[in-house]
């Protein structure tokens, strides 16, 4: 009988073999059902053989091949086996991570609860009605546009069964099978530096890596549009990239009305399981021409792929933080590669990873230097130095000034500080004691309103003491600034303006973010407090000043990326000022307003920026000069942790090329009661860093964890 061999989901880096009756070739890639232990699972077929992997095994029967989708193709198979490999997790699991939820039940999935169906042939249609079928003749004239299922079961119990019979006579069809030509809707004719990137991403013949670098406004989405419109031309397929809080309905209503009667897939972390699963499908049809999705619509199956574009490039959300730790930007240069397309990756401040890849020639970088709307300028930036005079209240003069000229002028201002609650921490003046968490090595945040300090890590929450739990001195005070604090002084500052503060607080009840960006997009808004929810992917055509308070403490942090981050950060959130006919003010209040980082932003020179950086990275030894893998440990107590990794370290296979750093608490040593440390590992060669992952796994998969749970993760994006 031949064997299955098949991916399950379950912690172990290999494949289990079943017996199976009849399965062919066409099997791979199918899901079946399977008896594991006392359960039953659903696992992934990847391969046929004559013989069991283990001598002497008794192995057990498949209960059922399931051929309710596509068998999951070599192509996207291939790809999961590279990101098991590379990023050193069980195959089974990671196949499971790329699987639509959906098809981990074993009732079978209808594809036809997510089509469209439309006659095909309606002079056929049309002769085979029956003159009295009223019911019919309605659902014949449904048909001539494009209906679900849903559609057609509400014209009457029978009309299901009547469109499936007309289904198979082939009188109608399910859409999007064949959309001969595509004719996009126009778009803004290109200037010409766009004109040049669309030229030279659509000439490509196969694969290539273009590093779009273009400022906020410059016009790259336009870019990705008209590359996408040859693409779709041309009969293929595209996959589209966008970090999470980028897609939102305005971005995918631009590819909607740019591709009428295209379809396209949205996959988000708000798409339902059924939906998700029916993209999947229509996708690996090749019906879903454009799929524009977040970092897990990379694994996604597309025959008939043409071009890749990543949006916001640099973005972390790219980078997937437990399970399959993979990098959804370097995923999709793997797959680009793979199926020899191009791959675009867009961003106006771009990963240094990939910059540096530019430098070295291995990617092209394409520069769009411009706003794309005529007449629309680059904001003007202004260091507000608050070393040369006292704040009142957390705020400058300058930045109060600067507020009440917009608001004299009916325009919009932004504050921005990446701190929500009302002030970091409660502190006594009397002691030094400073309210901390108990479970996290963190302060508490304080709450003002709701009268509650709050750990921002681990979410637990106590009420506001009365007096301090130190000396018993009752005169405790906030300190520091966050949004709720700003809320209260500006409102106090400037009583006749509307103040309305976006952060997660404020934003938690459902519904509550949409209302309040249309109360900006309406204009019901003087100033807005925000934090980095505002930064990214939302136009406010009125809004001209970006004031950023509280940024310096991104300057000196012991994380080595915390400089391009905040570069990138401000560089977005500047972005939002002045995007329409009025220019825009961003200020920075700052303490150190000769640091080179706020000096290169604002001249606009992230090259500079760029060059700065990676030298200083080069010195030091840091990525993207050497790969790194961090492994992680937590336990209930530190020295579990440490011991576990210590034990860990011995298994390290030995490498002249390969640093191992010894065991270390992590930045953050104690996390919601647990106890983390972890081990840094390096190379300058990822060959060589990978062969020695590789042999380190097999090796610690056989250690005695005990309580400790750790994991690995490769290219991490955080120490
Ligand atoms: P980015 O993605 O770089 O932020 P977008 O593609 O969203 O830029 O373009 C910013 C704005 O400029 C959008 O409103 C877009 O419609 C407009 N735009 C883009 N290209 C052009 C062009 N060539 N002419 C006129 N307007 C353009
Ligand atoms: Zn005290
Ligand atoms: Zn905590």
């Amino acid at each position: 009988m031949p064997i299955a061999r098949i991916a399950l989901d379950v912690p172990l880096d290999r494949l289990f073999d079943y017996t199976v009756e009849t399965a062919t070739e066409a099997d791979i890639g199918r899901r079946a059902v399977v008896p594991f232990g006392n359960r039953r699972l659903i696992g992934v077929i990847l391969a046929l053989g004559d013989a069991p992997t283990d001598e002497g095994v008794a192995l057990k029967p498949v209960e059922r091949i399931l051929d309710d989708m596509p068998a999951m193709p070599a192509g996207t198979r291939g790809l999961l086996q590279f990101c098991a490999d590379y990023y050193q997790h069980p195959i089974g699991q990671t196949i499971h991570t790329a699987l639509p939820a959906r098809f981990r039940d074993p009732t079978p999935f209808r594809v036809s609860e997510a089509l469209h169906y439309q006659a095909a042939d309606a002079h056929a249609l049309q002769a085979s009605l029956s003159a009295r079928a009223v019911m019919q003749h309605r659902l014949a004239a449904l048909l001539a546009h494009p209906r679900t299922e849903a559609e057609i079961r509400a014209i009457g119990p029978a009309a299901w069964k009547t469109a499936q019979g007309w289904l198979e006579a082939g009188w109608i069809a399910a859409r999007a099978t064949e959309v001969a030509v595509v004719t996009p809707a126009e778009g803004p004719a290109l200037n010409a530096e766009q004109a040049d990137a669309v030229r030279q991403i659509v000439a490509c013949q196969g694969f290539q890596v273009d590093l779009l670098h273009g400022i906020t406004g410059s016009g790259k989405t336009e870019v990705y549009l008209q590359a996408i419109a040859a693409v779709l031309a041309a009969g293929r397929q595209a996959l589209v990239l966008v970090p999470e809080i980028n897609l939102t309905p305005q971005l995918e209503g631009r590819f909607r009305s740019r591709f009428p009667g295209v379809e396209i897939a949205a996959l988000h972390s708000g798409i339902a399981d059924g939906e998700r699963a029916a993209a999947w499908v229509r996708a690996a049809r090749g019906e879903a021409r454009i799929v524009l999705g977040t970092r897990l619509a990379v694994f996604t199956p597309l025959p008939k792929l043409g071009l890749i574009v990543v949006d916001e490039e640099h973005d972390a959300s790219y980078k997937q933080q437990d399970g399959l730790r993979y990098s959804a930007r370097d995923v999709a240069v793997m797959l680009a590669k793979r199926a020899d397309v191009p791959v675009v990756l867009g961003s106006a401040t771009p990963s240094l990873e990939s910059w540096h890849n530019a430098t070295l020639g291995r990617y092209r970088k394409l520069s769009l230097k411009q706003r794309a709307v005529a007449g629309a300028m680059p904001p003007k930036w202004r260091l507000v130095n608050t070393r040369a005079q006292p704040l009142t209240d957390g705020l400058h003069a300058a930045t109060l000034g600067a507020i009440s000229e917009k608001l004299a002028r009916r325009e919009q201002t932004l504050l921005f500080i990446n701190r929500r609650g009302f002030a970091p921490v409660m502190h006594c003046g009397e002691c030094g004691w400073l309210a901390a968490c108990t479970r996290c090595s963190a302060r508490l945040t304080v709450h003002l309103r709701e009268g509650r300090l709050r750990c921002h890590h681990c979410g637990d929450e106590q009420r506001i003491p009365k007096a301090c739990p130190g000396c018993g001195n009752t005169d405790i005070k906030p300190l520091g600034h966050g949004t709720q604090r700003y809320e209260d002084i500006l409102a106090a500052r400037f009583p006749h303006a509307r103040v309305l503060r976006i952060d997660r607080d404020s934003t938690r009840r459902k519904g509550s973010f949409e209302a309040a960006m249309k109360a900006i997009h309406d204009g019901r808004v003087d100033i807005l407090i925000g934090t980095q929810m505002l930064a990214k992917g939302h136009d406010f055509p009125k809004l001209t000043l970006v004031a950023i308070v509280g940024a310096d403490s991104g300057l000196y942090s012991s994380d080595f990326r915390a400089a391009e981050r905040l570069y990138a950060q401000l560089a977005q959130v500047a972005g939002r000022a002045g995007r329409a006919e009025h220019p825009g003010d961003v200020l920075i209040q700052t303490d150190f307003h000769e640091h080179p980082l706020y000096q290169t932003l604002t001249a606009d020179d992230y090259a500079a920026f760029a060059t700065t950086e990676l030298a200083e990275r080069q010195r030091a030894g840091f990525p993207p000069f050497l790969h790194q893998a961090v492994l992680r440990a937590e336990a209930n107590l530190l020295e579990e942790a440490v011991a576990f990794l210590t034990e860990a370290v011995q298994w390290v296979p030995e490498d002249p090329a390969v640093t191992v750093w010894d065991p270390v608490a992590a930045t953050m040593a104690r996390l919601a009661g647990r106890e983390r440390a972890q081990l840094l590992i390096q190379a300058s060669s990822r060959p060589r860093l990978q062969a020695v992952l590789a042999s380190w796994m097999q090796n610690l998969r056989k250690l005695k964890a005990g309580k400790v749970r750790w994991s690995l993760d490769v290219d991490p994006l955080e120490l």
